[in-house]
């Protein structure tokens, strides 16, 4: 095998370019690559061979036609999607029952860009059901399994698109982050994860879960990688109101020195009961390096930043109640047929179709909504929202970013953490960010003393600066080196 999921973009790009290979022995290699590692960590809930060898055609058309730039930036390269974006053609199930057999009629805007660079898709990923959940044990199809410890959770909710990177069973993927599904597993698997600030990204196609938190980002090996993966994906849509006209060339950030760069340290944050002490460790060693390669740390306050949680759990259920919604057993998805009255038919397919948590989510959101209740809890919810967003406004007065941990703790066990409320905690250091908007990614900082595992550093930006992300997760690439895969999986390994 020649392991091409393994490269990076730039080196598939030069192997295409030198016709050392091709974009379709790229495909083929991977898909089988995929069939290999895939039985141990099982990220994929379908692959899509046509699919991937249409687009790999494409690209080697083009190179035959003399001109590889022409096929895309992301010409051969070998990504896959999170089962909540649409991909015409292959099933789209937000790993939930209710979706089960639904195949897309049409295809995301977010995944149209990144296959119209050139990029190769394997397929899709699995993940919590309708992205509800932090450790993609939710899945209605089997958890996926954390690359550097088949034993533990690889986070989620975009726990497949993380574990496949972390595997080197693609080069890039895509997941979305509504309260931390990008930034916690990318942290939990050891690879770069970006959640661009609301807005760079166009949500149109993707399964939404709450309509005023959820973004699009990759996941890659490399900071390059993934700017190359924003320059992509980023800019206006007119399928989707809320995307910006975002130009920016997120690849020119990572050659600017950390020097002079201001970076931000919340008290809040550092000193947060829950944060393990291994976490902690490794994102002090991470910001005394930035300051000694020139950085200035900065302390800065976000003083409500303590009630993210608490509004997160009103407002996105509030929102996920909504969109599901349309799930009605009439127009899409699992139909519990055999029941005369339409109050029957309902109650029994949305009973049928959706899991546990998605439950809780639902009756949450129907009960805050409630009349009476509205006012108890929403309103006050949205009112903390403004709070939350005008810390960040007043912290990056004085601040480029900031950096914090990516989540409390390392990859936990499968089953470890049972109980709803713990498990919500796992979000602490990423919820407030999609509360208020900004930017944030988690970037590889090596492995925890205590547990061998995985840290990510996040790195914090201000609304529409997420330049200033790639410019801080280089500095960090410079010290550290570039994501490595899995142990397990790399070459040479038990793969
Ligand atoms: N873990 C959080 C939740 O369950 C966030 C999920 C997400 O970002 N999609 O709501």
């Amino acid at each position: 095998m020649g392991n091409f999921a393994m490269m990076d973009v730039a080196s598939i790009q030069a192997g295409l370019r030198a016709k050392e290979f091709t974009a379709r022995e790229v495909a083929e290699d991977a898909l089988a690559r995929v069939a290999v590692a895939d039985a141990q960590v099982h990220a994929f809930l379908e692959t899509c061979p046509d699919l991937a060898f249409a687009a790999a055609d494409r690209v080697d058309a083009a190179i035959a036609a003399g001109d590889l730039a022409k096929a895309g930036t992301l010409a051969g390269i070998p990504v896959a999607f999170k089962d909540n974006m649409n991909l015409v053609g292959t099933h789209t199930t937000c790993a939930s029952h209710m979706l089960e057999n639904y195949v897309s009629p049409y295809t995301a805007t977010c995944v149209k860009r990144i296959i119209d660079q050139g990029g190769i898709p394997l397929g899709k990923l699995n993940m919590d059901e309708f992205a509800f959940g932090s450790s993609t044990e939710n899945s209605a199809f089997g958890r996926t399994c954390n690359p550097w410890d088949l034993g533990r959770v690889p986070g989620g909710s975009s726990g497949g698109s993380a574990a496949a990177v972390a595997a080197g069973m693609c080069t890039m993927t895509l997941g979305s982050d509504t309260g931390g599904s990008i930034r916690q597993p990318g942290s939990f698997c050891g690879v770069v994860a970006v959640k661009p600030t609301y807005g760079v990204v166009s949500r149109y196609g993707v399964v939404a879960f709450g309509s005023s938190l959820d973004q699009v980002g990759p996941f890659t090996r490399n900071v390059r990688d993934a700017a190359l993966s924003l320059n992509a994906l980023a800019g206006r849509d007119v399928l989707d109101c809320t995307s910006q006209d975002v130009t920016t060339d997120f690849t020119a950030a990572l050659d600017q020195d950390v020097k002079g760069m201001r970076i931000g340290v919340v008290r809040e944050f550092m000193d947060a009961a829950g944060l393990t002490s291994e976490v902690k460790a490794k994102i002090q060693e991470a910001l005394d390096k930035l300051e000694e390669a020139g950085a200035e740390l900065v302390e800065v306050a976000l003083p409500n930043v303590h009630a993210a949680i608490s509004a997160y759990y009103v407002i996105a259920p509030c929102e996920a109640f909504s969109n599901l919604a349309r799930f009605d057993s009439v127009r899409y998805g699992f139909c519990d047929e055999g029941h005369h009255d339409l109050g029957g038919q309902y109650e029994a397919s949305r009973s049928g179709g959706f899991g546990v948590e998605a439950r809780r989510r639902i009756m949450l959101g129907s009960y805050l909504l409630s009349s009476g209740v509205y006012t108890k809890y929403y309103y006050p919810a949205q009112q903390v929202r403004t709070l939350i967003t005008q810390d960040y406004q007043k912290a990056f007065e004085q601040v480029d970013c900031i950096i914090a941990p990516a989540a409390p703790n390392v990859a936990f066990k499968f089953g470890e953490i049972s109980d709803p409320a713990t498990m919500y905690l796992s979000d602490m250091y990423t919820i407030s960010i999609n509360i208020a908007g900004n930017g944030g990614m988690s970037m590889p900082i090596g492995l925890g003393a205590d547990s061998g595992m995985p840290v990510g550093a996040q790195i914090i930006t201000p609304a529409f600066k997420d330049e200033n992300m790639i410019r801080a997760a280089a500095a960090l690439e410079r010290i550290y080196g570039t994501a490595p895969i899995a142990p397990a999986f790399a070459e040479g390994g038990a793969c």
